[in-house]
């Protein structure tokens, strides 16, 4: 199901996603190194995430998610509600520092989980900083949905799936049981 639809067009390629089970996604990613920022490969590899999370309706994308085990994230939030719109913007080297405790319940999905759903708790605020494709610094302040996509994204970098956070592995359930039985004050992050 997707959640919504992407409407902006990307020049990147569509990258295939590898799902769970790849060994990719249990890897610890490399952090990319300085020589490579501003260069074709890094530019291309933001291109090809964005495209790739626009393709598939995703929030997010991990580069270990299309096999490529390097420390870089691309993520968005789409305004709606109580959330800000927060554009297309792709991390590289992240790091994040979290803030209160990680006990804000949330919805998530991961394109790497096709068509599951659970429950998940993350820090209710967060700051990541990092740099772009071109190496220039970010700083990032985030809360609510917007946090919770930079922690579901930066854990991919650590070889950590939504579902080795959640505590009460009752609440995962797939999209069209969601669609019918779960209570659906929150938009699902699914990245
Ligand atoms: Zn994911």
């Amino acid at each position: 199901m997707a959640i919504f639809k992407h409407t902006r067009s990307t020049d990147g390629k569509r990258r295939e996603v590898v799902r769970l089970g790849h060994p990719v996604l249990r890897q610890k990613a490399l952090e990319v190194p300085e020589e490579r920022f501003g260069t074709r490969f890094l530019r291309d590899l933001g291109r090809d995430l964005t495209r790739t999370m626009y393709e598939d309706n995703g929030m997010g994308l991990a580069a270990p998610q299309i096999a490529v085990a390097l420390r870089a994230f691309v993520y968005f939030v789409p305004g709606d509600g109580d959330e800000d719109e927060v554009p297309p913007q792709v991390v590289v080297n992240p790091r994040l520092t979290l803030e209160g405790e990680a006990d804000a319940l949330g919805w998530e999905g991961c394109l790497s989980l096709p068509g599951l759903r659970g429950i998940v708790p993350r820090h209710p605020r967060l700051v990541c900083e990092g740099l772009d494709v071109d190496g220039a610094p970010l700083r990032i302040e985030a809360e609510g949905l917007h946090a919770r996509v930079i922690q579901h994204e930066v854990d991919h970098l650590d070889g950590i799936v939504f579902v080795d956070r959640m505590q009460d592995l009752s609440t995962l359930m797939y999209e069209e049981e969601w669609d019918r039985f779960a209570d659906h004050k929150h938009l699902p992050v699914e990245t």
